[in-house]
């Protein structure tokens, strides 16, 4: 069988090397860490159990597929199941809103407490869905840079249309013309940050998102978010594909300008293919670095996704009033985006994503206890002082928890660890600890992401978050999806 080396073991590359293996190849996997998973990984400390990134589960059916693909049951396998509600929302003005997963019950949730009528909510969900069935088969799930995709049928027919995708104007403003609650404004705002963006740059085709999660729904992994990494290695193990762990890639070796193989540990391993799921800027810039002139500059000069910090707390005390994803929002939202996009910095009143897997699997913390991932949005990695704006940021979270929980949290840590941007890169090598690739901040940034497979290296692929279609994990297996077909 012909031979499919895959550098990076994050979820792109497991999916990448199931659809290769259920095709017949002979799949090898190089991953620089000593575990899988690259983002989407998971650690324990002082007795708590934390996802360390990812923690919402969407489009579970991108990751049944492939169970489904290699003949199995996938519940034999990984189980989940559908959260409702979906969220926890709290404002500043002391106003709590339920996300429901039923819209019809969010519509009057909406209604209830912040007087928008929940015929508008409605009205938004058929934009957000009419927006999903003009773009979906375009955007997410063939290859944007081949042909074949525009001669078909159903793109020529979603072209034609492409003036309903409402790609002209932004989120922010698209969401002001359905809603006069500023607090409902801010509601629709967010889902730019699902994909690392700015709602006051990003254009209302993002609005789709919304769709996405409130139509297809959210999801808690039973074993947590780590279990989909852990249920994939073993469907790919159990399919022949075989894993190096800390074996970092170096060199992407050419034969002219045909992948001959890979050079890791001082050795080189020859292959009929390399699918890097590397971001891609770190691609080209260590792995292909002596071929500068095969650099495709404009792409890797595209603006970044924001990034993240996290604190993850053990928290000595349980919270009826929180669920498993909590959101605390900021009183000024454009000041908070403009903090993150045009100063690079972190402002002192900051939206906080606060997530408890606890709350669904009680044996990740001890009893009576929580374990607390608490996430804020900040900008890529542009070498800021991030130890003073971490202090900082730090301050701020635990004022503003305090003050909406009405108990000082600072005295309820037992035990803490940090993520920022440096550490998402060091860890992931992600390009400026960006979380989803490039940034979706401006209408062509769809057609700006690099392709799954390179137009002057013959056998060369990408997967994952830094190239089409872009971040997320259900997004991610769809890369893996699109490169399967393009080795076709
Ligand atoms: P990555 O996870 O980036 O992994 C790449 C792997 O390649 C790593 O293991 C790395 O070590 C390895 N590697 C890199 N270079 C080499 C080399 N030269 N040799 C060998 N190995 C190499 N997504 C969601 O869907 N929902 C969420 O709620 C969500 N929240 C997030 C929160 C945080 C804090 C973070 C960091 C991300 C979040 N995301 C979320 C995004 C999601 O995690 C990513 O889009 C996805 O996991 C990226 O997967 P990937 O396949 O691109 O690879």
């Amino acid at each position: 069988p012909k031979k499919a080396l895959i550098i990076g073991a994050g979820v792109a590359g497991i999916a990448a090397a199931i659809r290769l293996a259920i095709k017949g190849y002979e799949v090898e996997v190089y991953e620089t860490n000593s575990y899988p998973g690259g983002k989407l990984n998971q650690f324990e400390q002082d007795g708590y159990r934390f996802d360390a990134g990812p923690s919402l589960f969407t489009m579970p059916q991108y990751v049944d597929e492939l169970f489904e693909l290699a003949g199995k049951k996938p519940s034999d396998y990984f189980r989940y199941q559908k959260l409702d509600p979906v969220c926890k929302y709290f404002y500043e003005d002391g106003t709590r809103l339920i996300a429901y997963a039923d819209f019809n019950k969010f519509g009057s949730e909406v209604q209830a407490q912040t007087g928008e009528p929940a015929h508008s909510v409605k009205l938004y969900f058929e934009n957000s869905s009419r927006i999903y069935n003009i773009t979906n088969h375009v955007f997410l799930e063939r290859s944007l840079h081949r042909l074949k995709t525009y001669l078909r049928w159903d793109t020529l027919k979603s072209v034609f249309r492409f003036g309903k995708i409402d790609a002209f104007r932004s989120m922010h403003r698209a969401n002001q013309s359905f809603f006069k609650d500023k607090r409902i404004v801010q509601f629709f705002d967010r889902y730019a940050t699902y994909n690392g963006s700015n709602p006051y740059h990003a254009p209302a085709t993002l609005n789709v998102i919304p769709h996405l999660e409130q139509h297809f729904g959210a999801y808690f992994p039973e074993g947590g978010m780590y279990s989909i990494t852990s249920g994939l290695v073993k469907l790919a193990e159990s399919l022949g594909a075989k894993f190096h762990y800390n074996c970092p890639v170096t060199e992407i070796v050419l034969d002219g300008k045909t992948v001959k193989g890979i050079w890791v540990n001082e050795r080189i391993i020859e292959g009929d293919m390399v699918v890097s799921n590397m971001d891609i800027w770190f691609t080209y810039h260590k792995l292909l670095k002596a071929y500068p002139s095969l650099h495709p500059q404009k792409i890797l000069s595209q603006e970044r996704s924001s990034s993240a910090l996290i604190f993850y707390w053990g928290i000595k005390q349980s919270f009826k009033e929180l669920d498993l994803h909590n959101i605390f929002f900021s009183a000024d939202y454009e000041a908070e985006f403009d903090h993150i996009w045009q100063q690079k910095a972190i402002c002192d009143d900051p939206t906080v994503y606060l997530n408890i897997s606890s709350k669904y699997k009680p044996n990740d913390a001890p009893g009576d206890c929580e374990n607390w991932f608490v996430m804020i949005n900040v900008p890529a990695n542009a070498g800021q002082d991030w130890d003073s704006l971490i202090a900082r940021a730090r301050e701020s979270i635990l004022n503003k928890l305090s003050r909406l929980l009405g108990k000082d949290i600072s005295k309820l840590i037992a035990t803490e660890s940090i993520l920022d941007p440096r550490s998402i890169e060091s860890r992931t090598s992600s390009y400026q600890g960006s979380l989803y690739g490039t940034s979706s901040n401006s209408q062509f940034a769809a057609f700006l992401r690099h392709a799954n497979r390179s137009s002057k290296i013959k056998e060369l692929y990408f997967c994952g978050g830094s190239v089409h279609p872009g971040g997320g994990i259900p997004l991610c297996l769809l890369s893996a999806k699109i490169v399967s077909g393009l080795i076709d």
